[in-house]
């Protein structure tokens, strides 16, 4: 069976990796000519994101990258402690999630790829695909074509795969935000090496990390109700935003306004979407994984985990299913709950973020109490402690 792979940013590598694993041959598609690195500022790599890597003998070269994350507080907009929530898996290793540059968890899941010995083709991007029953042409935008058994778009929230799968799926929603981050040196901050500190402020929300060596990770979620046009939130530079943002978080509790006057770096920014329920994820022989089926808003700190066990589960279904239908329908049902809990989860922290005045009061009020009760509970053990076991059968 030969699979072609549409995107070769997280699912897209570690989906052909996986496939490898599995039996089936895959080459990787990527629209840009030098991959995808550069592309916004940090993440953090879930214990679960870490576990879906290891199940397929890939979690080192991420893991040389960035620094643990084991923990999350939550401030509110006077500074008071509102909370804390575990990012430590609850499994025997005690996997500690992982705080990286996009940049680099993108050049350790391809260059893993390309070690494992996956083919990775850059500046070729699909423009459309056609599925004739016995197998999948993909057309790209310099006149190639490639044709395989199945193909799987990796090809982000803005997924071209989604359309051919379904001409009507909907697009993806703008979640009222506007994110953006940067590095700051020699400001003091008083939270656990590691740990990020997330401040519900008055007008926009601001969490930070402490890396080793002092420098401190930002980002700023800032609320904008209408959609920007494309490019223009993008195109305005770092000092506009350094202005912009001192004036945003003047008077919240926490260190925002000096990280964001003190920073050396500060990366463009860009509106954050969801693809909060896609209904169909797969048809004949495509299927979208990832972002591209379930963004589920940079809210979650879940994504690219989430983009990781998709990619690794779709290769179990393949290998214990040998039929293509059989096996998209197994790996749907296998995926859709866990998928839509997340994403679900992620929405309400989106609406807390871009509170009003009387949704803020409320929210500082019970918030402490749902993290008392979410903090080490099962939705946060069920979203980081899961784990794949890669030889188990998958019914
Ligand atoms: C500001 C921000 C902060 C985030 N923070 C976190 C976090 O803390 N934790 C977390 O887990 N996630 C986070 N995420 C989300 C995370 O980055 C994504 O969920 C993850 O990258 C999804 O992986 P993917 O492979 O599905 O899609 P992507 O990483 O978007 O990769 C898609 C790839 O497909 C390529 N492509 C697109 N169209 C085509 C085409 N037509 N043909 C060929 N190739 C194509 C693109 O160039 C790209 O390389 C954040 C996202 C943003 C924007």
């Amino acid at each position: 069976m030969r699979a072609l792979i549409i995107g070769g940013g997280i699912a897209g590598p570690v989906a052909a990796m996986a496939l490898r694993r599995a039996g089936v041959e895959a080459t990787v598609y990527e629209a840009h000519p030098s991959g995808a690195d550069g592309v916004g500022v940090f993440l953090t790599l879930g214990s679960n994101g870490i576990d879906a890597l290891r199940a397929i003998g890939a979690d080192a070269p991420a893991l040389a990258s960035g620094f643990p994350t084991p923990g999350i507080a939550m401030v509110s907009t006077t500074g008071k402690p509102l909370g804390r929530v575990s990012t430590t898996g609850p499994d025997e290793a005690g996997t500690v999630s992982r705080t990286l540059r996009r940049a680099d968890l993108y050049r350790a899941v391809r260059d893993e790829a390309v070690a494992q010995g996956v083919r990775i083709e850059p500046g070729k991007r699909l423009v459309t695909a056609e599925d004739t029953g016995d197998g999948v042409t993909a057309t790209f935008a310099d006149g190639t074509r490639a044709h395989g058994d199945l193909l799987v778009g990796c090809d982000g929230v803005h997924s071209t795969v989604r359309g051919l799968i379904d001409p009507g799926a909907p697009a993806p929603a703008y979640t009222g935000l506007i994110g953006l981050g940067g590095y700051t040196r020699g400001v003091p901050v008083d939270v656990a090496p590691g740990d990020y500190s997330m401040v519900f402020g008055k007008r926009g929300f601001f969490g930070y990390a402490l890396a080793p060596g002092g420098e401190v990770w930002w980002f700023a979620n800032v609320p904008r109700r209408d959609e920007p046009a494309r490019g223009e939130v993008e195109a305005i530079g770092a000092e506009e935003w350094r202005a912009r943002l001192a004036r945003l978080f003047e008077g919240d509790g926490g260190p925002a306004v000096r990280l964001v006057e003190q920073a050396h770096e500060i990366m463009p920014a860009s509106p954050m979407h969801a693809m909060v329920k896609l209904p169909a994820w797969h048809d004949g022989r495509m299927i979208v994984i990832g972002d591209a089926a379930h963004a589920p808003s940079p809210s979650s700190g879940q994504g690219a985990s989430l983009a990781i066990e998709d990619g690794v589960e779709l290769a179990r279904a393949l290998r214990d299913h040998g039929d293509v239908a059989r096996a998209f329908a197994a790996y749907d049902a296998l995926r859709r709950p866990r998928v839509a809990r997340i994403v679900k989860q992620a929405a309400r922290v989106n609406n807390n973020k871009a509170a009003g005045p009387v949704g803020r009061v409320l929210r500082d009020l019970l918030l402490p109490v749902v993290l008392r009760m979410t903090a080490d509970g099962r939705q946060t053990r069920e979203t980081y402690g899961h784990h794949i076991d890669w030889d188990a059968a998958v019914a």
